[in-house]
């Protein structure tokens, strides 16, 4: 998600003189150099892991350096944020709208050198890490026979392993519902065989609701309910997963609905945030993007004047991710150091020095 691309969701909602969309009114503002270490074109899985794991990493690595090509993590992998903040008691959480082991969780809940292994990513969550709520599509990552095994040679049942490791596993927003509503502590829900339904429909909302999927502000919703019953606090995730998808393919509408759909589930958090003294003080919420794609503009169209409604008259420079910097919008403790020019790879350090 560059600039342009909240530009162009916010003068769909409001007008070019309309309000700010939620995640613009995060009142520190700063900007990251997103290279990976392979690459100053960077992919989502070295990205997130320079946020996961406060290093560099070459494009396709999960919060794993791959560096004598064998498929295992050596040196033995650092623990990811996530990974901590488990070790100190806190609750933790992964909330997609693509496949739950895509790279971006992924880098955060486990370590593997390909970013294609998402069944080994599967297995890990399960059984290693133990995310405690895990919500989002690719119910067939979980669930496989070996002729299915992916590319680290894993394939399994990681929706029995998951209920026999205490995870309520749900598969519809109803059953999501319920099992917060009954105090849950742990969720794996799987709304969807690969990605999520694209946030778009939120447009259409009787098309939307017959996938009987939770929206990403719902599952949002639904993760802090169950997180914050941990009294030491919690680490979570969410991402707009399909912003990105939308940009690789060019379509500006998919991509408006997916940002502002994001920006439903920015005012879930901040609205929590904002209901108890305690939880101003205590809670670091960063808003950022992994990196551009589509290389999106917004073009000026002389004595054109956007009205709220309006989809922006726009160009792409291709269908691949953009090597700009990318924007961080935070609040709370640690944000200060975040309102400058900093590296991808400086999130990580201030969430730790926070969760310290
Ligand atoms: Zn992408």
């Amino acid at each position: 998600m560059g600039l342009a691309h909240v530009t162009a969701a916010r003068i769909f909602k409001n007008g070019p003189d309309g309000e700010s969309l939620y995640l613009e009114t995060l009142p520190t503002i700063g900007y990251q150099r997103t290279h990976s270490a392979s690459d100053s074109l960077t992919d989502s899985a070295a990205a997130a892991s320079a946020w996961a794991s406060g290093e560099k990493f070459n494009n396709g690595e999960i919060s794993c350096h791959d560096d004598d090509e064998n498929g295992r993590c050596e040196p033995a992998p650092d623990p990811t944020i996530l990974e901590i903040a488990k070790a100190k008691g806190k609750a933790t959480g992964l909330v997609v709208t693509s496949t739950a082991t895509h790279a971006t969780p992924a880098a955060f809940g486990a370590h593997v050198a390909s970013r294609r292994c998402e069944k080994e990513i599967a297995r890990q969550y399960i059984q290693v890490t133990k995310v405690d709520v895990i919500l989002g599509g690719g119910r067939e990552k979980f669930k496989s026979t070996e002729k299915q095994a992916d590319e680290c040679g894993t394939s399994g049942d990681f929706i029995a392993a998951a209920e026999s490791n205490g995870y309520q596993v749900v598969y519809t927003k109803k059953a999501l519902d319920g099992v917060v509503a009954k105090g849950s502590r742990k969720i794996l829900g799987l709304f969807t065989p690969k990605g999520k339904t694209p946030e778009l429909f939120r447009l259409y909302p009787e098309d939307y609701y017959k996938a009987e999927e939770p929206t990403l502000p719902q599952m949002t919703a639904a993760a802090l309910e169950t997180v914050e019953k941990d009294e030491d606090g919690f680490f979570l995730l969410v991402e707009g997963s399909q912003i990105d998808w939308a940009s690789h393919r060019n379509d500006v509408a998919y991509q408006i609905g997916e940002t502002l759909a994001f920006d439903e589930a920015v005012k879930v958090v901040l609205d929590w945030v904002s209901k108890k003294p305690n939880r101003r003080q205590k809670t670091l919420v960063i808003i950022s993007a992994d990196h551009e794609t589509g290389g999106f503009a917004i073009n000026g169209v002389e004595g054109r004047n956007y009205k709220p409604g309006d989809i922006v008259d726009h160009g792409w420079t291709g269908a691949g991710h953009t090597a700009g910097d990318t924007m961080i919008w935070s609040q709370g403790p640690g944000s200060k150091y975040l309102g400058r020019v900093v590296d991808n790879t400086d999130l990580y350090k201030v969430m730790l020095e926070v969760l310290k």
